[in-house]
């Protein structure tokens, strides 16, 4: 990609009520756009690590057997009456649509997933399966002041598991514990994200949140620094300020965000639908469920909150927008033009994703009479690149590093 055909610009101009570092570190380099409170466009670059983030989601549910669908943003009151939420969400966005017609904008789907799947669910043999989609979720949020933290319009991937007893549940939630653990490594938070145990409800004793320690986190959590799992700030005085695993009472105090939170539902949905099975002896019995979301823009946004320094965001190398970002500083001058764009045509036949900053008249290199021709990795300064060679130094802990690219032609 040239980056002097991006029609968006890096922009010194943020609005005034913009308080999230994140979100302004995106608006500035012109990787997201704010409409109003809560509500965001991305713009070419942002939409990039989006979609790498959605990929690696969408790698690890489909590891864990969950089969892709897409339910709709419009939901029928009748189905948030049955759970009763219709009354008692406060997040609900409620529509009038016609004179006495009113519908509920999904703030999450198990008011569609439970009724859907009691289409398809007739014996035990039609269990265990698990769905997940990766959708447009629309919470009226009261304090939207975290920037893409928090949105009033977000993309959220839940999963939702359908099981004919408790140890099957069982079973499948510890798998997508480990998935969990995978997606948040994978997107580079894997060192400061803590498995925390969270209140169940009524159905079981505990929920889990993965929670990342962060400056800029809403939630305060206690985290053991022996089992390096913690506890959140509801649940705190029920497990007597001590771990639940090892019992040990100094517990670390830190703030955190919540990137995702898996739960056991059991019945609760099932019995409010009617969604039972009939099991090997003929009797009728409820489903259980799980259910297990993630936020992608609060995710990628907490991705940045952990990973920038003064000069800007600085991108794990699985999600960067390109593999390589290539600089031509000095484009006046024909030998750099040349070899920058010869590195350029090469990176693409080898399909190495690489951003081209080809715009002319970049100041850095205005006065130097030198070819210059530069390219950048993923959370690396510019150093140099000698196709397929490149060396460069981590703008995490300053060391040079060599990397080498097989040809994939
Ligand atoms: P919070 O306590 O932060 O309001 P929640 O517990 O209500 O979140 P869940 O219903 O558990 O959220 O949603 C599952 C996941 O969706 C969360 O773990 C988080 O990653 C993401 N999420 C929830 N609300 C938002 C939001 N307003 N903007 C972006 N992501 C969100
Ligand atoms: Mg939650």
């Amino acid at each position: 990609m040239r980056q002097s055909t991006l029609f968006v610009k890096t922009s010194k101009n943020l609005p005034k009520d913009e308080i999230s570092e994140s979100a302004r570190l995106l608006l500035r380099a012109g990787f997201a756009d704010k409409l109003m409170a809560g509500v965001y466009t991305l713009l070419p670059l942002g939409f990039k690590v989006f979609k790498k983030i959605e990929q690696i989601i969408r790698e690890e549910m489909e590891s864990i057997g969950g089969q892709e669908i897409f339910m709709p943003a419009l939901q029928p009151k009748e189905n948030w009456e049955k759970t009763g939420r219709w009354q008692s969400l406060d997040i609900l966005f409620r529509l009038s649509a016609g004179e006495s017609r009113e519908i509920a904008l999904g703030p999450t789907h198990e008011e569609i997933v439970t009724p859907l799947a009691g289409r398809f669910i007739k014996s035990y043999r039609d269990l265990p399966f698990a769905v997940f989609h990766i959708q447009n979720k629309f919470r009226n949020e009261k304090r939207a002041k975290s920037g893409l933290l928090r949105g009033r319009e977000f993309v959220m991937k839940d999963l939702y598991s359908f099981h004919a007893d408790q140890a099957d549940l069982d079973g499948y939630y510890e798998k997508a514990k480990l998935s969990y653990r995978r997606i948040f490594s994978r997107c580079g938070l894997g060192d400061c994200t803590y498995l925390t145990y969270a209140s169940g409800g009524s159905f079981s004793k505990y929920s889990h949140e993965f929670q990342t320690v962060s400056p800029a986190g809403e939630d305060l959590i206690y985290l053991c620094p022996k089992c390096s799992v913690a506890v959140n700030k509801e649940i705190i005085a029920d497990v007597k300020h001590s771990c639940p695993q090892c019992g040990q009472k100094d517990l670390i105090e830190e703030k955190a965000i919540e990137v995702g939170n898996i739960f056991q539902l059991g019945s609760k949905f099932s019995t409010a639908f009617g969604l039972k099975f009939s099991n090997e002896q003929g009797e009728n019995r409820p489903v259980l469920m799980g259910c297990y979301g993630i936020g992608l823009q609060r995710l990628l946004a907490t991705v940045i909150e952990t990973h920038h320094d003064q000069k800007g965001m600085i991108w794990p190398a699985a999600i960067a927008p390109a593999a390589v970002h290539l600089l031509a500083l000095n484009l006046e001058n024909e030998d750099a033009k040349k070899s920058a764009e010869k590195l350029y045509r090469d990176l693409r036949t080898a399909r190495i994703e690489v951003l081209f900053d080809d715009r002319i008249g970049l100041s850095a290199a205005k006065n130097s009479q030198k070819p210059i021709c530069s390219a950048c990795l993923a959370g690396s300064w510019p150093a140099r690149a000698l196709w397929p060679r490149a060396s460069w130094r981590s703008r995490k802990d300053r060391t040079i590093k060599q990397t080498f690219w097989r040809r994939r032609i």
